[in-house]
């Protein structure tokens, strides 16, 4: 099932977005896809209004409000590799806040104190209920999808600081989208990040080198995940500069693809 969030003429509304091509060979986009109102919230079993529209006539949203954002650092080794460090032997965690977070085709926006930004493309793991200290075997009961994230990062900010929460933070560096995939076997799915059309990053994650398992438990014994946080689960190699004017598409299979340009502040 693909769960999404929408802005309509209606105004903003959880969906389930019906399953299919949403761009014919010819490029229109489909009108048989649909994207169906839920009533209240998206976590377990939803219900419906009765209300759908035709995707094409409105605007998908990041498909998720989280409370927090919790992020993998150097969890691919030729990632690790690239940025000079080891592979680490645990999972190193750090965050993004809330407001980091846009939707698809959302404008990521250079902070004009940075000389350096960076795509980073990353499965993100969407909690779909409270979870404390879960085991790795009872992990996956906790997720209600994935769906594709940008792990936006001023690189000059990042290695100026002690620290990595002023690169990682600007508003807008957490793109998601374009919708939670709920029905998804992540554990060797590909995924590929590309510049202006060409094609930049491209892994799967079965390189992944702490599973998004191991990740769950290791992030749930520190903190409570709540529904709708996000952990993003490390990018592979081949990260590198973004500008002014470009787009970035970050392909995951089985979800699909998540576009933003990029811009200066106005
Ligand atoms: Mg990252």
């Amino acid at each position: 099932m693909r769960l999404g969030r929408i802005a309509s003429t209606s105004g903003v509304a959880f969906v389930k977005i019906d399953d299919g091509e949403v761009t014919l060979p010819s490029g229109q986009p489909n009108p048989e896809i649909r994207a169906h109102e839920i009533k209240d919230h998206p976590f377990g079993e939803p219900t419906f209004t009765g209300r759908s529209w035709p995707l094409a006539d409105v605007r998908l949203l990041a498909p998720i409000l989280a409370s927090k954002v919790i992020c993998i650092g150097k969890n691919y080794a030729d990632h690790a590799a690239e940025m000079g460090s080891e592979a680490p032997a645990d999972p190193v965690i750090f965050m993004k806040p809330s407001t980091t977070i846009i939707g698809p085709e959302a404008a990521i926006v250079l902070p004009p104190t940075a000389t350096e930004v960076h795509y980073e493309g990353e499965l993100a793991v969407v909690i779909g209920r409270p979870a404390k200290s879960v085991s790795e075997d009872k992990a996956l009961d906790v997720v209600l999808g994935y769906t594709c994230a940008n792990d936006v990062t001023a690189r000059d900010h990042q290695s100026h600081d002690v620290q990595w929460t002023r690169g990682k933070s600007h508003d807008t560096f957490c793109p998601l989208g374009p919708w939670i995939e709920t029905d998804l076997d992540a554990s060797d799915v590909g995924i590929r990040t590309a510049l202006e059309g060409a094609v930049k990053q491209d892994s799967r994650t079965a390189l992944l080198l702490h599973d998004i398992p191991k990740i769950i438990a290791w992030v749930s014994e520190v903190m409570t995940l709540l529904p709708g946080d996000v952990i993003l689960t490390g990018t592979p190699a081949g990260v590198g500069p973004i500008h002014a004017g470009e787009m970035v598409e970050v392909t995951i299979e089985g979800i699909g693809t998540l576009r933003n340009p990029v811009a200066n502040r106005a």
